[in-house]
């Protein structure tokens, strides 16, 4: 069903890189993860966004049609990005996988007017510490004075539409927005002055409201997570799945059951999976996996659809027996092929890893 889905040999696959949207509290980061759900390629057309389970696939076709001159969809194999659909750096540092963090990739929302505050150092803090890649959209450009907004377009477009004025104003800004990112150890440049993205972190100029430079932010995501990420996305698709617990909610029809962002193989139907718990993991037979079914049909149909197997990367419910106990940010681990107790004791270990460093907001 998902594009991940694959029914060949067990070869290394390409996943989609996981996205968390960070940053102060009214920043803009549901704007822009809204803004990208919505500049979508119409429903069930090649290349739609799809809705998952507590997050959003935009594929490759997407960001290059979005992108337009900015993306060669050909420099690319990766499948496209996973925006975990909870901005925050709350979710993200309690997300974890393998004691490093759920998301492979971030983007840091700041408001160009309001700089750096509280919460942008708390989850550059978190970035620097799991050694998650980023880039920073500096938002609102839109509310510079005299700025001429210009919809979804790449922000070189926007600039050379805009005065000398605004653009000079804006310019003010961005450079004490790179002067606070060096305050906290960060070389940053705007986006398309960086040369390498290992040792300078880009800043994209965005709106999340009027759509400007969104295009970049999608396309810098790419590039770093191409050239950053590529090995730690070729995973073995077939192998046994593995995610991380979003949430624990009772779904009408099914009792209890997790919703899960997977980031490594399969779940199916017929698994035994295990579930870190607040007491012991959690060993227990899938009842049913569940996905959002088309918007298309959702007024007609259930929310939700019951599908044979997901793979990496996705996010699903699962229902099953037991998961009462369940944890959001608790590890999942299908059993398949592997003894229980070495799987129990894995996903113990991973507890033990979250247990000591987990934080509040
Ligand atoms: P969050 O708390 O970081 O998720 O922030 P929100 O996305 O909820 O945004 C906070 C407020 O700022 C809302 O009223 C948004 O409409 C507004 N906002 C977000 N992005 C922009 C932007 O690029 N330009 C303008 N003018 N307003 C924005």
């Amino acid at each position: 069903h998902t594009d991940a889905e694959t029914d060949g040999d067990a070869v290394a696959t390409l996943r989609t890189p996981i996205v968390a949207v960070l940053g102060h509290v009214d920043h803009g980061k549901t704007t822009l993860l809204d803004r990208i759900r919505g500049s979508t390629v119409t429903e069930g057309e090649a290349g739609a966004i799809t809705q998952h389970i507590g997050a959003t696939a935009v594929p490759l076709e997407t960001v290059s049609e979005l992108a337009g001159s900015l993306v060669d969809p050909t420099d690319f194999d990766l499948p496209g990005l996973l925006f975990i659909d909870t901005p925050g750096h709350h979710s993200f540092s309690t997300l974890r996988s393998r004691g490093g963090a759920l998301a492979d990739i971030a983007v840091l929302v700041v408001d160009v007017n309001d700089g750096f505050q509280p919460q942008t150092i708390e989850a550059i803090d978190i970035l620097q510490r799991t050694e998650t890649p980023f880039v920073v959209a500096a938002n609102k450009i839109d509310t510079v004075p005299g700025w001429n907004p210009q919809g979804d377009v790449p922000i070189q477009e926007s600039y050379d539409a805009q005065s000398d004025r605004a653009r000079e104003t804006l310019d003010e800004r961005l450079y004490e927005l790179i002067g606070e990112l060096a305050d906290h150890d960060f070389s940053a440049d705007m986006y398309w002055r960086v040369q390498n993205f290992a040792n300078n972190v880009g800043v994209v100029p965005t709106s999340a409201e009027t759509g400007e430079g969104v295009p970049d932010v999608l396309t810098v995501l790419m590039g770093l997570s191409q050239r950053y990420l590529k090995d730690a996305m070729a995973i073995d698709v077939e192998g046994p799945g593995a995610g991380t617990v979003l949430e624990v909610k009772d779904q009408k029809g099914f009792g209890t059951a997790i919703d899960v962002v997977l980031y490594d193989g399969t779940v199916r139907a017929d698994d035994t999976v295990v579930v870190g718990s607040t007491g012991e993991p959690i060993v227990t037979d899938v009842r049913a996996l569940l996905q959002p079914r088309p918007l298309a049909e959702i007024r007609t149909e259930k929310r939700f659809e019951q599908v044979d197997a997901v793979s990496a990367a996705a996010g699903l419910k699962i229902a099953a027996p037991d998961l009462d106990d369940a944890m959001a940010g608790a590890p999942v681990r299908v059993v398949r092929d592997r003894s229980r107790e070495e799987v129990v004791q894995e996903v113990q270990e991973e507890l033990a890893a979250i247990g000591v460093t987990t934080e509040e907001e």
